[in-house]
């Protein structure tokens, strides 16, 4: 696709990509060898049915096998998963042979629940080792987990429960924030009761933070359970690479969270991959990821990506700034992380602290510093990389995805980064930025959309949970004369081959790292008795990168006084935060009259945006009402 870049590479990093992209299935089969095949692929790559691919069709592995079992002669007694929290003051340390028999544990209460290949097990916990323990679980034996965040609240939970239909869920009493208690279990049973499934079963992990109600025989104590089947063997269950791992749900432009599916070996295979050549992962080494098992880097970096490649992993449970600013950097010296991933919003976080925090600890044993999740901008990326005195490696991915599409990649060659860029392409991503209109090539520096050629490479998603239809209409249907995958991100290419992304073509935003629609922001809004209509844009933000803020329209033409507003204001903040979490809270709601809309009807949301941020609102010349733009600008002020 496009002419030929010439990467700033001395060779090692042009020539595994350009293989990757000219031989797929050589590079691929190659690649295949860093993992564990119980009965090897006869295809590498089964591509009949674009934009559908199948990677290592007719092989057979485990991820679990690959994450643990794998391990056992030669790191057994070396720790594998590492549980800090700062929430709880607790700290545990298990080693291979130890994660190896919790999970078997897990995976015999599943079992004793009927829980059988393919069924889907829904995991809604705090960041505790039996959540780990349960998703290992759920591959050692094939079920299909569906992780949801716990900051998400019930509406959200119980549309996830009806999509995915899950056998039983795996849940824990609450979490905690800030040393708040965070209940789970009254918003769990409300999700259920809402929803239309109902699991045969809810595994509950008694933390002993709230009491709670038990439903008699569909709940189960996770400890009486694991006292009884304290030495349970469970073999591992050989799958088809093919077969689905996981589902896990992401916000898109419709108030429908898709489920994002992928599969077995292509994933375990891309894991491998990137450990290797992008985090520079060492086998008895530690890697700290400091985001959430309910997200995506959770699923490949805080679980499966360091075990598959022989490494400890931290979980850490709590904030980067309690008890102090020098959390993070005090968990880096005292289990000798190798490799740290976060995202842009927690250094800007400690940015605002006192920087000694950063220098108290020996941080000799870090590598580097991975962020992802949103733009890294180029103060932010400064200031760390002189705090911590460590190379910063920006990468670019997506839930899709599942690794990264853009970065430098150390593992290969040291090549330079350039400020304000993710990097380069990864190996296997025949990525580009495409004319919106022609599906050709952008030339040097000119804004398209960043997408991907298919086929998508392994760990990529397989399709749309129970939807193949969506799955070709939502990413491979944006340009009309050609089948593309679309990342829905506007970029640009310089002239070495760096990427800079430049915000998102559709109507996602990133708060803090994490990616909300505003479509489910404006639903959960309009549920409100008051509200006639709603408008939810996202707004630059110096910390969080981006927050909702919600234009709303009232049923009544009353005029609110300053006292009423601020009511119906935190009434609306409610109504978010009790369907779809604090997560998706907007920061502010504005009332106005009239919002600015094209002469069709549609939203001019973008416009919304470019006036909330003191921008140009570019051409309007559809706009059905100008002074709706005038209200946006004089409600803020
Ligand atoms: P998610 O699927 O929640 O990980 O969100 C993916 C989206 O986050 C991408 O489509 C981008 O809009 C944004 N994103 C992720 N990583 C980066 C990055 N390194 N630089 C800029 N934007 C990013």
């Amino acid at each position: 696709m496009g002419e030929q870049i010439k990467y700033q590479s001395r060779g090692a990093y042009q020539d595994l990509y350009d293989e990757s992209i000219r031989n797929p299935k050589g590079f691929w089969a190659r690649q295949a060898d860093l993992i564990h095949w119980h009965k090897p692929f006869d295809k590498v790559l089964d591509d009949s049915k674009p934009p559908f691919a199948a990677w290592y069709v007719g092989g057979q592995t485990n991820l679990c096998y690959n994450a643990v079992d794998r391990h056992l002669d030669q790191l057994g007694d070396k720790p594998a998963l590492i549980y800090v929290s700062t929430e709880v003051d607790q700290e545990k340390t298990y080693t291979f042979r130890q994660l190896h028999q919790e999970v078997q544990i897990a995976a015999a209460m599943l079992q004793k629940m009927g829980v059988k290949k393919g069924d889907r097990v829904l995991i809604y916990m705090p960041m505790i080792p039996e959540a780990t323990f349960a998703m290992l679980a759920c591959a050692r034996i094939g079920a299909i987990h569906s992780v949801v965040f716990g900051g998400f609240a019930s509406h959200s939970l119980a549309s996830r429960i009806d999509d995915a239909k899950p056998k039983v869920i795996v849940s824990a009493d609450a979490g905690s924030r800030a040393g708040k208690v965070v209940a789970y279990k009254p918003l769990l049973d409300e999700a259920i009761n809402k929803a239309n499934h109902k699991p045969d079963n809810v595994l509950m992990v008694n933390r002993g933070l709230i009491a709670f109600d038990q439903v008699h025989g569909r709940d189960q104590d996770y400890t009486t359970l694991r006292k009884e089947l304290a030495n349970a063997k469970v073999p591992v269950t050989w799958l088809q690479a093919t077969d689905t791992s996981y589902i896990l749900y992401t916000s898109g432009t419709t108030g429908k969270p898709k489920g994002v599916q992928r599969d077995v070996g292509g994933y375990t295979v891309a894991l491998a991959a990137s450990m290797k050549y992008i985090f520079m992962g060492e086998a008895g080494k530690t890697f700290f990821a400091t985001s959430d098992i309910g997200w995506v880097v959770g699923h490949s970096y805080i679980v499966y990506g360091p075990l598959v490649a022989g490494m400890a992993t931290v979980m850490y449970e709590g904030l980067p700034i309690r008890p102090d600013a020098g959390i993070w950097w005090k968990i880096v010296q005292d289990y000798k992380v190798s490799v740290l991933f976060s995202a842009p919003t927690a250094v800007r976080v400690l940015k605002k602290q006192d920087p000694a925090y950063l220098s108290k600890y020996d941080l000799s044993s870090l590598k580097a510093l991975f962020l992802a999740g949103e733009p890294l901008d180029e103060t932010t990326s400064q200031w760390i990389s002189s705090a911590i005195g460590k190379p910063i490696v920006d990468n670019y991915w997506q839930t899709e995805t599942g690794w990264p599409i853009l970065a430098v990649q150390r593992g290969i060659e040291e090549m330079p980064g350039k400020l304000g860029s993710p990097g380069v392409p990864v190996f296997g991503f025949n990525v580009n930025v495409l004319s919106e209109d022609t599906a050709q090539p952008c030339k040097v520096n000119e804004k398209g959309v960043v997408a991907i050629e298919g086929p998508l490479p392994p760990g990529c998603m397989q399709t749309v949970w129970g939807d193949d239809e969506r799955f070709v209409k939502t990413y491979w249907s944006s340009f009309k004369t050609r089948q593309v995958y679309s990342t829905f991100d506007w970029g640009i290419r310089d002239e070495d081959g760096y990427f800079f992304i430049l915000g998102r073509t559709d109507d996602v935003i990133n708060v803090a790292g994490h990616r909300l629609g505003t479509r489910e922001i404006e639903e959960s809004i309009s549920s409100h008795s008051a509200v006639a209509e709603v408008a939810v844009v996202g707004v630059a933000d110096q910390v969080k990168g981006q927050v909702a803020v919600a234009f709303a329209i009232l049923k009544s033409m009353d005029a609110l006084d300053a006292a009423q507003s601020k009511t119906l204001e935190a009434e609306i903040m409610k109504v978010v935060d009790g369907q779809l979490g604090a997560v998706a809270r907007p920061a502010r709601v504005y009332f106005v009259n009239v919002l600015p809309k094209t002469r069709s009807g549609k939203l001019l949301r973008r416009s919304i945006q470019a006036v909330c941020e003191g921008r140009d609102p570019g051409d309007m010349t559809t706009i059905e009402d100008p002074t709706a733009l005038e209200q946006i600008k004089a409600s803020m002020n």
